[in-house]
């Protein structure tokens, strides 16, 4: 995290307050989705009423070259793809310019199978992955024969490493994330647009763990994006009854609350907690939760939500 942070300030960027963008947005982010993985209602749940849950997914859209970046490729990238094309029509077929897959669990890229030859029949789409992501892709089926057909191109990240996009006019940071890996490592991604960032850290086992016991690395994660895009899996340790939530990974909302609680209004109001899990009371935007995210100063994602990176 140190190292990111490093080269964050030596790239001189300056992280300005959120909110003060007006005209054409040059670069924008629109966010897909952002439930859990399973999205909701969860299978087997047809009855749920609740508001009704994409996983988590954002697009960044560069009208200045033209391309649109996904981040993860969701179950439901078929709807989500229609949302952004609603936003932004594509220049030539499915206008998929690059895809960055956070890790191997179902929310996060089963997206990948829309792009074969049972569906889009895509050439050559970008998909970019962590090496153990990347190997998991290309030696197991059905996603080794989306490269051998060509309709996706894996192309290697390295953790802590730059991947300039557009001769520049972007760049993306991943960086390693402590989460359930069994098929993959997990990553966080720092993007650079501009003269501003943005981070998505979609899923983490603890903060703890990520900042090695160092709170202000993960303040400093907050500083360093103009927008952050935070694990909110569960709201708190009474989510789910008849569980031992002691065992469950991933920071509680209203933890990580009190966490940046102390942190400047201009700061807090950078966070929208994302991958939201269809028990999580935050997912109805009128409930009392949701009201209490909003008056502590921070914010939720919503599918739709427009941020502009300019
Ligand atoms: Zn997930
Ligand atoms: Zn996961």
């Amino acid at each position: 995290m140190r190292a990111i942070l490093a080269l964050a300030a030596a790239l001189g960027l300056a992280v300005p307050a959120a909110g003060e963008e007006g005209g054409v947005c040059e670069r924008e982010l629109v966010v897909l989705g952002a439930g859990q993985d399973a999205g909701a209602p969860q299978i087997g749940n047809a009855d749920d009423a609740g508001e009704r849950l994409l996983p988590s997914s954002l697009a960044l859209i560069d009208r200045g070259s033209n391309k649109r970046y996904l981040f993860d490729a969701s179950p439901a990238i078929t709807e989500q793809l229609a949302l952004l094309d609603g936003n932004e029509p594509p220049t030539e077929s499915l206008g998929i310019d690059g895809i960055f897959l956070t890790h191997a669990h179902i929310g996060h890229y089963l997206g990948l199978a829309w792009l074969g030859r049972e569906a889009a029949g895509a050439k050559g789409v970008p998909v970019y992955a962590l090496p153990r992501m990347a190997q998991f892709l290309r030696t197991n089926g059905p996603w080794s024969q989306l490269v051998e057909l060509g309709n996706i191109e894996v192309r290697l990240l390295a953790n802590g490493g730059i991947t300039p996009l557009d001769l520049g006019r972007l760049r993306v940071l991943p960086y390693a994330v402590p989460h359930r890996d069994e098929y993959s490592e997990t990553a966080g991604f720092m993007v650079f647009a501009g003269k501003t960032a943005f981070h998505y850290v979609p899923d983490i086992d603890s903060w703890a763990q990520f900042t090695r016991g160092d709170r202000s690395a993960l303040f400093e994660l907050v500083e360093t994006g103009r927008y952050v895009f935070i694990d909110a899996t569960f709201w708190d340790d009474n989510e789910l009854p008849g569980r031992d939530m002691s065992e469950i990974p991933h920071p509680r909302v209203r933890a990580t609350m009190d966490m940046l609680q102390h942190l400047p209004a201009d700061q807090r109001a950078k966070v929208r907690f994302i991958h939201y899990n269809h028990t999580n009371p935050i997912r109805d935007p009128a409930s009392a939760e949701a009201r209490e995210v909003e008056a502590r100063g921070f914010g939720i994602a919503r599918r739709g939500d427009r941020f502009c990176l300019d």
